[in-house]
């Protein structure tokens, strides 16, 4: 969002104005200060002072400079040659008349538009005020009338495109459904386009007034020509809809609104001496470490030690002497704590953004919001935002927020960006809040208190929904709710499906409070250990005696049931500190997983030694992760040796496409295949896990994924069992077609197994072979989603 500065010369003025502005839906969320007055009371612009707001406003959107008249603009303009040449490019100075140019820029910043949409229509902000007759060749009108051929009528998509192209023109644009006689309205108002509910065949009328009015109603009339450039809509099924994808089951319906959580600004009160602003920092920092710690043990007990473990990165950082180190010498120099720390984090979020690797940029984002906790912290405001009932929108959400939201009050959440298989996604299932992501930033510019409906298991998102819909969504969501109920009544059985094939539903687990979830949510099984958790976030690799303990205690804790535990899946993208590593431009396709165990095999012999000495008292299966070749799983067998503890199963986690292909000359070396098919489907399709740019192409849907995985289940034939551990094994919609294509066994999060097992037993193997056979042949996983 850009950031504002008011340059007056009263600062009262100034004041009002902005404190107006505010009252603008959702202005308050808006970054604007002023730079106004040389004090309270005597009037006059100071170029000094500008600059110095500038920075405080200043981000990645760029800022906007409103200013009154006379030396304003001058001081204006030399304020800018006082920042730097980076900063300088972001900032305009808009000539729009202050107060109304200031109350239009602060709603069009609210909503996520960028620097020059606002900056136009602070500009064109008098329109209002000018008489309707206009004089020919100054300002014009135009109007034309076009139908709506799309499938859905006028909804968010479409809508979006539409607001976006006439926020372009200095003109007064408005829609008005001829059809049922609604509006007209805002055409650059989304809330209010989608208000309309203009369906299918329905006839409008677009007017425009002002000097582009004639181009914008011949833009509108060629964007409704190629049906607002919006691909046909996708099947209620599907889990994709458009650029929404589904990143948490569950269906919701309630107002819309925001958190309200202002970048959190370093005041300019006179520094201390060193010494006091040093014990004000460091009481902060410790302040937040504990905070910290709260939310880790908190995340633990509800989600399992997995998730916690995001946490720890937090910590490590409050404790990094690096930048510790530079906040004291930028104390010593004479600054408050708030502005040395912020000093310090920013040098350091610099240093991790210009990396050229990409999980190394992403520590960038975790350098922040620590950085923002502990300024928070110190100048006193509230960290993570209360919650409110309805669906929460946002950009983004850090794990530490979508932790503190209360799910009892937060029916769903729907992200501007965001990825399925983000921290916050992974938080929002474990919680049971359903969560759509990739809903574009036209979510933002929605109007809070607006009814939103939304499905997280399908991706649908409906805003302002008409009463029919909304009716229907309240009815599945009220489904949805009974449904869970009776899954979870029926958790501890065995799930087979309607024809009598036993189905095994597995947990994933992190650590041994993991496996206590695992235990009470009804697991048959642990199909998957990661135990690269124990040996993150430490500064020596765990003994042996240690590993022992760990996978002891989840055995035991399991209740002495089958547990499967892979070997370290680490690399280049998640190194370890006591590890030596040599920086790799493409991490996902470096030294990972078993790549790096055979690297390093005294690791690997010490990890697999404590394996050992747990299989011979508990049913223990060994796996390695991220096999490619014959070659590999040949030498990481041959670490555990022959004279195994009976009972010992070995298998390889099939996730690198080569392993699939190859599966039958892998079959003969181990007792089972786990197919992985988050990695699978990353490495199939060359879509990124994680980088929201390309979630959507990495579907697992897609046909190329599921012919490998085909492959593997024939390679396995009757000898092998073959288990699927990705988190598509968690998508009730995949159930049916995994199963139709032969897998037998799903490990999915604690959190899922009980849903997991209904979906199992709703599905007839028989007919699902059937359709998972079709499956293998169609084109995209678009038909694949629509078969089943
Ligand atoms: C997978 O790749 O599907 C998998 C289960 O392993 P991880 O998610 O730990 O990489
Ligand atoms: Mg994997």
């Amino acid at each position: 969002m850009i950031g504002i500065v008011v340059v007056a010369h009263s600062r009262p003025l100034a004041e009002a104005a902005v404190a107006f502005a505010r009252e603008m839906p959702d202005a308050s969320r808006v970054p604007m200060v002023v730079a106004a007055g040389l004090d309270d009371a005597t009037y006059g612009t100071d170029a000094g002072a500008i600059a110095e707001a500038i920075q405080r406003v200043d981000g990645p959107a760029g800022v906007l400079l409103l200013m009154d008249l006379g030396s304003a603009v001058m001081s204006a303009e030399l304020a800018l040659e006082l920042v730097d040449d980076e900063v300088r490019q972001r900032v305009r100075l808009c000539p729009a008349p202050l107060v109304e140019g200031l109350v239009v820029a602060a709603a069009a910043a609210a909503a996520g538009q960028s620097l020059d949409a606002v900056a136009a229509q602070a500009i064109d902000a008098l329109a209002a005020k000018m008489p309707t007759e206009t004089t020919e060749g100054d300002r014009g009108s135009a109007q034309a009338v076009f139908d709506v051929r799309n499938e859905h009528g006028l909804h968010l998509r479409p809508a979006s495109k539409l607001v976006a192209l006439v926020l372009d023109f200095r003109a007064d644009v408005r829609i008005r459904d001829l059809t049922t006689g609604a509006g007209p309205v805002s055409a650059a108002s989304l809330s209010r386009v989608t208000g309309i509910g203009a369906g299918q065949g329905h006839r409008l009328e677009v007017s425009a007034s002002g000097p582009d009015a004639a181009d914008a109603v011949a833009a509108v009339a060629a964007l409704a020509e190629r049906d607002f450039d919006d691909v046909a809509d996708q099947p209620s099924s599907g889990s994709v809809s458009g650029g929404v994808l589904a990143a948490s089951p569950g269906v919701a319906v309630g107002p819309l609104w925001t958190p309200v959580r202002p970048t959190p600004r370093a005041s300019s009160r006179p520094a201390g001496d060193p010494a006091a602003e040093w014990r004000l920092l460091t009481d902060a920092v410790a302040a937040v470490r504990a905070e910290t710690m709260r939310r880790r043990d908190q995340v633990e007990r509800e989600v399992g030690p997995g998730q916690a473990d995001i946490f720890g990165a937090h910590l490590l950082l409050l404790e990094d002497m690096e930048l510790l180190a530079e906040a004291r010498r930028q104390l010593d120099a004479g600054r408050t704590a708030e502005v040395a720390w912020d000093a310090a984090v920013q040098l350091m979020s610099e240093e991790f953004g210009a990396l050229s690797d990409e999980y190394q940029r992403a520590r960038a984002a975790d350098v922040r919001a620590v950085g923002d906790q502990v300024l928070r912290q110190l100048i006193g405001e509230p960290g993570v935002f209360p919650s409110q009932t309805g669906i929460l929108a946002a950009d983004e959400l850090s794990p530490e927020e979508v932790s503190g939201l209360d799910p009892d009050v937060v029916t769903g959440i729907v992200l501007a960006s965001g990825s399925p298989t983000a921290h916050s996604a992974i938080l929002a299932r474990a919680k049971g809040i359903p969560m759509v992501v990739g809903a574009g930033s036209a979510i933002l510019g929605v109007e809070a208190g607006t009814m939103v409906a939304m499905d997280g298991g399908s991706g649908e998102l409906v805003i302002d929904p008409r009463a029919e819909t909304l009716a229907s969504f309240v009815w599945r969501a009220g489904k949805h709710d009974s449904e869970r109920a009776e899954a979870a009544a029926r958790a501890d059985e065995p799930a087979r499906t309607a024809d009598g094939v036993g189905v095994e539903v597995a947990a994933n687990v992190g650590a041994v409070a993991d496996a206590a979830l695992a235990e009470s949510a009804g697991a048959d099984a642990i199909g998957l250990v990661r135990t690269e958790f124990l040996f993150l976030g430490r500064t020596k690799p765990p003994t042996i005696d240690e590993q022992e303990a760990t996978y002891r205690g989840i055995a035991e804790t399991f209740g002495g049931r089958r547990i499967t535990l892979r070997t370290l899946d680490i690399g280049a993208d998640k190194p370890l500190s006591y590890l030596p590593s040599v920086p790799e431009a493409n991490p996902f396709l470096g030294l990972r997983g078993i790549r790096l165990a055979l690297a390093q095999p005294k690791l690997l012999r010490d990890q697999i030694t404590a394996i050992r000495r747990v299989a011979a008292d508990h049913v223990v299966d060994l796996m390695f992760p991220m096999v490619s070749t014959v070659d590999e799983l040949q030498a990481a067998v041959a670490v555990v040796g022959d004279d195994r503890p009976a009972g010992l199963r070995i298998g390889v986690m099939v996730e690198v496409p080569s392993a699939a292909l190859n599966a039958a000359a892998l079959a003969p070396l181990v007792d089972f295949f786990s197919i992985g098919t988050n990695d699978l489907t990353q490495y199939a399709l060359a879509a990124e896990r994680g980088n929201p740019a390309v979630a959507a192409l990495a579907d697992p849907f897609d046909p190329a994924v599921l012919r490998l995985v085909d492959l593997v289940v024939r390679a396995a034939g009757d000898r092998m069992s073959v288990s699927v551990c990705g988190e598509m094994a968690a998508d009730e919609s995949a159930v049916p077609l995994l199963i139709g294509l032969g897998i037998r066994e799903l490990s999915v999060a604690p959190v899922a197994v009980a849903t997991i097992k209904q979906a199992v037993r709703a599905t007839d193997a028989k007919d699902a072979k059937l359709r998972a056979r079709r499956a293998l042949s169609l084109p995209h996983a678009r038909a694949v989603r629509e078969l089943f």
